[in-house]
């Protein structure tokens, strides 16, 4: 059964959403329905605020550069934020854009931008960040935005880590192994729904300081994906589906 109306256009809003509400959207979204959704006055849309659930809206007024959204019903009930945590290293601009959404349809529900020894993007622009995040969850069809986290440090990040939290390291110079048999123990050992973390290095991978760092913490698993080294935007694809099916909400 589909998940939602996969013909009906998403639209995320910041406003509350009531029964019967009036939101006039920003200009960008005006711009966005009328001259590349090429919407007109009585059409309808998906829109959801990461609160209140998804809501059928109609388009009442659409000029050049604004839009009143006429709020009919409820479509689907709010469901409960993503328990997926994706722990990365800020990569440059294109492929990072390509991760964040990625991470994002693959079910993240935060987004934990960690520096490392090796990150090579010298700052993190989070708007840019968010603005990948939302575009993903308007096409993939989620109710809410995944968290985004300032960026932190990998050591201080793993020095508050939360009590039974998993994290699954994904580690380069790991000895070869399935990493479904690594999974699987940890699925053994980890209650459905539970939170999960991942981690994934820098365009450079993680240097040997960080790599004993992560394996000596007990709350990792370290994750070998297979005998290729794959760049960074490539092995978050890879590792986020085999967490899913072992892990989340896939099985
Ligand atoms: N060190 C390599 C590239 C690292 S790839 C180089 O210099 O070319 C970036 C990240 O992707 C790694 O830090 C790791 O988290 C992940 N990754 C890539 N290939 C992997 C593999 N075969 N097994 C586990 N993790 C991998």
């Amino acid at each position: 059964m589909a998940i939602h109306d996969f013909n009906a256009q998403r639209l995320w809003l910041e406003a509350t959403l009531t029964e019967g509400g009036e939101i006039a959207v920003t200009r960008d979204q005006a711009n966005y329905l009328r001259n590349v959704l090429r919407l007109n006055d009585g059409e309808e849309i998906l829109v959801f605020n990461g609160r209140d659930g998804e809501w059928r809206a109609r388009l009442t007024t659409i000029g050049k550069r604004d839009c009143t959204l006429h709020l009919a019903c409820q479509t689907r009930p709010q469901t409960a934020p993503q328990q997926l945590i994706y722990l990365f290293a800020p990569l440059k601009r294109a492929r990072l854009d390509y991760m964040v959404q990625k991470a994002v349809e693959l079910g993240v529900g935060r987004l934990a931008p960690v520096l490392t020894h090796r990150t090579v993007a010298d700052r993190v622009n989070l708007d840019r960040m968010r603005a990948n995040a939302i575009e993903a969850a308007e096409q993939c069809g989620i109710l809410s935005i995944p968290h985004i986290d300032e960026p932190q440090k990998l050591e201080a990040r793993l020095a508050d880590w939360p009590a039974g939290t998993p994290l699954i390291f994904c580690d380069e110079g790991a000895e070869r192994a399935n990493p479904v048999d690594a999974l699987s123990n940890l699925a053994a050992r980890t209650p459905a729904g539970s939170q999960v973390a991942v981690v994934i290095g820098p365009e450079g991978g993680f240097d040997e300081a960080e790599r004993a760092l992560l394996i000596g913490q007990p709350f990792v698993t370290a994750l070998s994906l297979g005998p290729r080294i794959m760049r960074a935007d490539t092995a978050a694809v890879a590792a986020l589906t085999l967490v899913n099916v072992m892990l989340g909400d896939w099985r």
